[in-house]
């Protein structure tokens, strides 16, 4: 285990020794190339990184199909919790040495590390295991026979995930697939590929047999593709850009047909109402769109507002958006840090020439911050026209736009207007409104009165093109497993 390590000091003076390599049979491996991961915060190189080809890809394949047929297929459902339960704990030890590494290679505030994503990774392990031995079929009656179905699992299951919540989008994968007893390959962001390597130490540490988890990173053209076209891999669940999803799909149906889930865009609305508590309002809309730096998929990135109370929505919106902490995401008291990339930080300062080019009033932010690293300042347009590549488009960072709504049908209209549906708010004190609103609008998380509040018990994912299938939650699990009918004749002729 000695090779491929990093060591290295973050801004904050806390020293890491990062293991990297690719995680393949319990061992930390080559890869055919290497690539360099950046700390966003500053633009410097942390480390070069093993990455993934297709043979290497294939490699993992194989390790976690000679598990699935080996130990991981023998071993009892209680043992396969067990280790589940113990990775989870190993996790919460760490808490501290993850949460460095991922706010050093992802850039997020520390403290939603350590209080978020570290935890989050732990807490579906944890869920997921309790259903191991819970996972089973029916008994079906039928005349003359005895039906029953099986709950088995699919064999190898390929993930690959994104940038935004390294940890918690791993945790969100190997838990129902585990659980399932199914055996995983997944493939990391090449832009934050280190605080899965160290949950690979601990995979080991906890016992697990080797190929039952494998991580490995790699460029999404090359490993990521191998992996959605790999024929040993039965199932991919993929979370990203809904431009790559397509492409996952079409990988799927060209190779072995694999069943694919997807967890894709969004272009959220944030609706609120003058009945609402105002103050509150203001809080979760903030929280909606700024948390994690706007990278989150359910991001609240429209906002309406009826016009009632609009002017003042503004000034309590701005008033607290200048409280919150932009800068060095390694101090505590930090809420927004840099975005992940320059490619990201290009893309979205972008869209922020674009709506002003387009005529929108830039209210709040609209510049980069600081003179080093990925940083933007909040946000906030106004005056938009809801065909404006600014309420169209996912920008996926710190940039907001609020507008007017006169009532419930002319809001609707405005809130259904577009190809996304993975989540969306409503703000009022009158339950039939919120009910009424709810079930009219097209999403598959809708929030009354809070905002990106996602339980670990409670299913996500996305009407439209925001993706197919949805994890958390007992729902989850139908993506692992494959039912089976058994029939025993018990009195049929043929
Ligand atoms: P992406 O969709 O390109 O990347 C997500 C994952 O897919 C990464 O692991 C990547 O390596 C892999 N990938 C890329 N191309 C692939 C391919 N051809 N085959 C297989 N895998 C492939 O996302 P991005 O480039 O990092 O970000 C671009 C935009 O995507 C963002 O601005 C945002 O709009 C959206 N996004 C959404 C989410 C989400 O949680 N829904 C997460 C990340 C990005
Ligand atoms: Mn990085």
């Amino acid at each position: 285990m000695s090779e491929f390590i990093v060591e290295t000091t973050t801004p904050n003076g806390y020293k890491l020794k990062l293991q990297t390599g690719l995680f393949i049979n319990n061992e930390f491996v080559a890869g055919a190339d290497t690539l360099e991961t950046i700390n966003p915060s500053t633009g410097k190189i942390i480390a070069n990184v093993q990455a993934a080809d297709k043979n290497d890809v294939n490699k993992a394949v194989q390790a976690a199909h000679n598990a699935f047929n080996g130990p991981w297929g023998k071993m009892s459902a209680l043992n396969r919790a067990a280790l589940m339960f113990k990775l989870a704990d190993l996790i919460d030890r760490d808490n501290e040495e993850l949460s460095q590494i991922e706010t050093m290679d992802n850039g997020k505030g520390i403290t939603f590390a350590r209080l978020f994503d570290v935890k989050q990774i732990a807490i579906s392990l944890r869920y997921f295991a309790g259903y191991a031995d819970k996972v089973h079929g029916k008994v079906i009656d039928t005349e003359g026979a005895l039906s029953y179905t099986r709950h088995e699992p699919i064999g190898v299951c390929g993930a690959i995930i994104p940038w935004n919540f390294p940890l918690m989008m791993l945790g969100w994968k190997l838990g129902p697939a585990l659980a399932t007893g199914n055996t995983c390959v997944v493939k990391t962001s090449e832009l934050t590929p280190l605080s899965a390597y160290k949950v690979a130490q601990l995979v080991i540490e906890a016992g697990f047999p080797p190929g039952v988890i494998n991580i490995i990173t790699g460029l999404g053209a090359i490993a990521g593709d191998a992996l959605a076209r790999n024929m040993d891999v039965h199932k991919i669940a993929f979370t990203g850009s809904t431009a790559v999803g397509r492409l996952i799909m079409k990988a799927a149906a060209e190779s072995n047909l694999k069943k694919v889930t997807l967890e894709l865009g969004g272009k959220s609305p944030n609706i609120i109402f003058d009945d609402c508590d105002l103050d509150q309002a203001v809080r979760w809309a903030h929280k909606g769109i700024f948390f994690n730096h706007g990278q989150t998929c359910c991001a609240g990135s429209r906002i309406y507002v009826q016009s009632t109370i609009h002017d003042e929505f503004l000034r309590k919106f701005k008033e607290y958006t200048s409280q919150t902490k932009l800068g060095n995401p390694h101090d505590d008291d930090t809420f927004q840090g840099p975005q992940v990339s320059q490619t990201q930080f290009d893309r979205i300062m972008g869209f922020i020439d674009t709506g002003k080019k387009e005529g929108a009033t830039c209210f709040l932010g609209g510049e980069r911050w600081g003179d080093e690293g990925y940083f933007i300042q909040p946000t906030v347009f106004t005056d938009v026209k809801e065909d404006m590549a600014i309420v169209k488009e996912e920008i996926f960072g710190p940039v907001v736009t609020v507008s007017k709504f006169n009532d419930v049908e002319d809001v609707l209209h405005m809130a259904l207007d577009t190809e996304y549906g993975l989540a969306a708010a409503v703000f009022t004190k009158d339950t039939a409104r919120a009910i009424d609103v709810s079930n009219r609008l097209k999403a598959g998380t809708v929030w009354v009165n809070c905002f990106n509040e996602l339980d670990y018990n409670t299913p996500f994912g996305g009407f439209r093109q925001s993706g197919i299938g949805r994890e958390n939650g007992e729902y989850a699990l139908d993506n692992y497993i494959q039912v089976k009918t058994v029939k025993i004749n018990v009195s049929r002729k043929p």
